[in-house]
């Protein structure tokens, strides 16, 4: 088999089991693998570190299967699918819309597989998992019984690892259409040939529901609505008014009939750009009790972090005018490429500069189907925070 060998000392993060070799951090590679293809990993003392899979165009050259020796074939996928489906079987046992398989936090690097019932959306994003594409489609099909596996392997990434796009029916029947999902209750449409990423956001079902459950009598704003997940929820919590502000028209359009299909009534719908639509907004002096933030990724890496802390602070910032004192604000990023920590700073910054006091009443994270394996904290790309305002004294 082909070696990978490191420079001297760029073992260590590989030693803590964080599964990506980096290009800066290799000495020489023997032989010709192709992309894909399964490499051994090895320090530059020859002590065999990992079997990972070879990406020649990406700066992630290398991305681990298993850190022991052993044959990386169908039963290996098998195996990996089988301990991702006993997690999800364990934690949401009666849940019909889950993430079966979260990339290297299920020790699958570039492959994700998220259940819509009886549906399966597989999306591949590495040299690696795409080489092994009919191992995994098989397994995945053996293993979690859907009627049909689709393909969504048409993430921005690909183009990283030197790979073309490829979306359609993977395995079984053809989907159905319209595709109606239940989450904790609610019908929502799920568009699993067009939609963003699989079609839906499964990992803010928890925070949907906290939505729900705090949303009654409140006059709502849903920035970044896409096809209403939060709208919805507010609506079926009871709130008095939604305002569902986003780009894009067709998530809009979905957005109007996910609320029909629940009986809900119908939200104000904005179609336009939130950076520029909430400084309307505050120029018109509208309030809100409750606030969504739920951006798209701003920071993919570290080295986008400056400018997207400009822009969660810009959002972050109109968003803390426009609260009512005593109100939520539901805030999101889903950057890898910003931490916690740095997000949580760069809210209380926003805060600052809105002139408002506000209190963290709430840690926000995706369900146990999005784990976040130890020794990669990267897996952790969504974060949030609930933030209340703080309710002026009476006597001031
Ligand atoms: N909250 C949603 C997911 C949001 S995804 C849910 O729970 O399902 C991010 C959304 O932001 C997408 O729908 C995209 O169309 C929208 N978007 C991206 N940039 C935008 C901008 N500058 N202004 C308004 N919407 C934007």
């Amino acid at each position: 088999m082909n070696k990978l060998i490191l420079k001297p000392g760029r073992e260590k993060s590989l030693k803590r089991r964080h599964p990506w070799v980096f290009s800066g951090a290799v000495a020489r590679v023997s032989g010709e693998p192709g992309s894909g293809e399964t490499i051994e990993v090895h320090s530059s003392s020859g002590e065999f570190l990992a079997l990972a899979a070879y990406s020649p165009q990406s700066q992630i050259v290398a991305r681990v299967w298993d850190w022991r020796r052993r044959e990386i074939d169908g039963g290996f996928f098998c195996d990996r699918i089988a301990t991702a489906l006993a997690l999800r079987e364990r934690l949401l046992p009666a849940c019909p819309a889950t993430r079966l398989v979260h990339a290297e936090s299920d020790g699958l690097p570039g492959v994700v597989a998220d259940r819509y019932g009886d549906i399966v959306v597989l999306q591949l994003s590495s040299a690696g998992a795409m080489r092994w594409r009919d191992a995994i489609a098989d397994a995945l099909f053996d293993l979690a019984r859907p009627a049909t596996i689709y393909e969504r392997s048409d993430a921005d990434v690909l183009a990283l690892e030197g790979l073309k796009p490829v979306t359609g029916l993977l395995r079984g029947a053809p989907p159905p259409s319209p595709l109606v999902i239940v989450e904790s209750g609610l019908n929502f449409e799920v568009d699993v040939g067009g939609g963003h990423k699989t079609g839906f956001y499964l990992d803010q079902r928890d925070n949907r529901l906290a939505v729900r459950d705090l949303a009654a009598n409140c006059e709502v704003l849903d920035c970044f609505c896409y096809t209403g997940g939060f709208s919805v929820s507010a609506l079926a919590g009871g709130a008095a008014r939604v305002t569902a502000m986003d780009s894009s028209g067709p998530a809009l359009e979905l957005l109007k009939r996910n609320v029909a299909q629940n009986g809900l009534p119908q939200p104000e719908c904005i179609e336009g750009d939130v950076f520029q639509m909430l400084r309307k907004l505050r120029d018109q002096a509208r309030k809100f009790d409750l606030i969504v933030l739920d951006p798209p990724k701003f920071a993919p890496t570290v080295a986008h972090a400056e400018k997207a802390s400009r822009a969660y602070k810009d959002i972050n910032l109109l968003a803390f005018k426009l609260l009512r004192p005593g109100g939520l604000l539901f805030t999101f990023s889903c950057s890898g490429g910003i931490s916690r920590d740095l997000f949580q700073k760069i809210v209380a910054g926003a805060a600052l500069d809105a002139g408002v006091d506000a209190q963290i009443v709430g840690q926000l994270s995706p369900g146990a189907d999005h784990p976040v394996a130890l020794a990669f904290p990267e897996g952790e790309y969504l974060k949030g925070i609930l933030c209340r305002v703080a309710v002026a004294p009476s006597c001031a």
